[in-house]
């Protein structure tokens, strides 16, 4: 199954400049020449996506104001955080000062953005204050629900065998720990869990079954230990391949697959999870009714499971400010819960002068900063076609790419898009998108970084 790959030194750096190269090639004309205006642009969140927005804006743009909504004067480099939660790499390589990266000229707003009154241009921040816009792009990612899981807290990732690669670089750290205790304690069950909405890398829960899995291996007592995967769906992975192949995979290596069940409540002092029945028909593409049928526990059949560990991946959806403002999908898959914007030229659907970008838009696929990478230029073209009065030039191909780490030292470099039930749209002709192998995981572990700052800096 492992085959290695021999590629010279010019082949590799090539692939360090991956992360989607492909996407970005039918705009490098269009990227040429700036537009002199005197606009106003907000741009809300400075994380992968609206750091992104920032360069290229700051780069296409002479005059105007570009103002820059970021809290955080850490920026943290999330794709990381698998490799800190199965013990890779040490956190503080996952974590950069923003001001490195905040572009000459833009004005950044270090607070939290509270309130959008998009008939009225206006956004609200947490210090009462407040910002008219002309234009708006809206990249504030993911808001994770920890608390709609009953008992549950980001606060607990660590203590009583629960992990969570999500939490945050520290919740990562302490997940982390908690799988190493578990494999000094020398047996046991472990549940890995998914969950019922769609989250960013939706291959990290796999990702971080596999690893465990691995580590488990290498402690020669593989016997001794019970692993479960609970899933909500039918589906682990929304690419229909990566579906069987993982599916085939866990059932290969011993792991005990569940599905139709998502984790409801968790007493961590008895170390046991509820998981609720939510019915065969439920899938993790249908985002609405199903968040709207599995919250409501009524009625629905249980179970209890002890474990020694447990991963716990939280619902997720839009940030609280922005479900509440009249951006969000009205009606749809994405109703109530994603930014309402048109799943190609990455503009809303009812406010023209507003864009989306990154984990927060509602999309069938796309909550990776390799969809950040596709989606940035996208909306640079046409939001400056918009300014101009111009027809949008460019559209998404929906691409987003997951180096799925099969085990420590082993990865598959799975690229899709929209076309095609998620067809593969493999960026570089010497990897085999269902090829395990080290070139992939020398990509995830050594090369993908540089080519993430990358986007953030504008340039790839
Ligand atoms: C464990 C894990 C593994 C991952 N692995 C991969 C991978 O292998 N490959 C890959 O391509 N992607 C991966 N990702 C996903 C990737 O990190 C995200 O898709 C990407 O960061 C999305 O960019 P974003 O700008 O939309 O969101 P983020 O990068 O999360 O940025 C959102 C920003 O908005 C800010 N913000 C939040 N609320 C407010 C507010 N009220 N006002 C103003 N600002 C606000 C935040 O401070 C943050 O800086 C992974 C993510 C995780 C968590």
């Amino acid at each position: 199954m492992h085959k290695p790959l021999l590629l010279n030194r010019r082949e590799l750096l090539k692939v360090g400049t991956g992360l989607g190269i492909s996407s970005l090639l039918p705009f490098s004309a269009v990227s040429a020449n700036t537009l002199q205006t005197q606009a106003h642009i907000v741009i809300l969140g400075g994380g992968a996506a609206g750091m992104a927005m920032a360069n290229r804006l700051a780069t296409r743009l002479e005059g105007g104001t570009i103002t820059l909504v970021e809290p955080r004067s850490t920026h943290h480099y999330q794709p990381g955080w698998t490799l800190v939660a199965s013990g890779v790499w040490q956190p503080d390589k996952t974590m950069r000062p923003n001001a490195q990266f905040v572009p000459r000229g833009v004005k950044w707003v270090r607070e939290y953005a509270a309130s959008i009154d998009a008939d009225n241009k206006r956004v609200g921040l947490a210090n009462g204050a407040t910002l008219d816009y002309e234009y708006l792009v809206v990249a504030t990612g993911i808001q994770l629900n920890y608390h709609l899981i009953e008992g549950m807290s980001p606060s607990l990732v660590g203590q009583h065998g629960i992990g969570s690669v999500y939490a945050s670089i520290e919740g990562a750290t302490r997940t982390n720990q908690a799988i190493q205790t578990w494999l000094d304690s020398g047996q046991g069950k472990g549940i890995f869990t998914a969950a019922p909405t769609p989250v960013k890398c939706a291959g990290a829960p796999l990702k971080m079954t596999f690893t465990t899995l691995s580590r488990l291996e290498a402690s020669g007592r593989r016997d001794a230990f019970e692993v479960d995967f609970m899933a909500p769906g039918d589906a682990l992975f929304s690419q229909p391949w990566v579906n069987e192949f993982v599916k085939q995979r866990f059932d290969e290596q011993g792991v005990n697959r569940r599905h139709h069940y998502r984790l409801s409540a968790i007493d961590p002092q008895a170390k046991q999870a509820e998981f609720t029945f939510v019915g065969p028909d439920s899938e993790f593409t249908s985002h609405h009714q199903l968040r709207e049928a599995e919250f409501r526990r009524d009625n629905q059949p249980t179970v209890i499971a002890d474990y020694d560990f447990i991963h716990v991946v939280p619902p997720m959806s839009a940030h609280d400010f922005v479900k509440q403002s009249a951006l969000i999908a009205q009606d749809g898959p994405f109703r109530g819960e994603w930014l309402d914007v048109d799943i190609y030229t990455m503009q809303h659907n009812r406010y023209p002068e507003v864009f989306g970008i990154g984990d927060v838009i509602g999309a069938p696929i796309n909550k990776t900063a390799a969809s950040v990478k596709a989606q940035a230029p996208v909306v640079e073209a046409n939001l400056i076609a918009v300014m101009q009065g111009n027809p949008l030039p460019a559209r998404h191909t929906g691409y987003t790419s997951c180096p799925m780490i099969t085990g420590i030292g082993k990865a598959m470099l799975v690229e899709f898009g929209y076309e095609d039930n998620f067809a593969f749209m493999p960026s570089f002709p010497f990897i085999d998108p269902t090829d395990e192998s080290w070139v992939t995981w020398v990509m995830k572990d050594r090369m993908l970084q540089p080519a993430y700052y990358a986007v953030l800096e504008g340039q790839a």
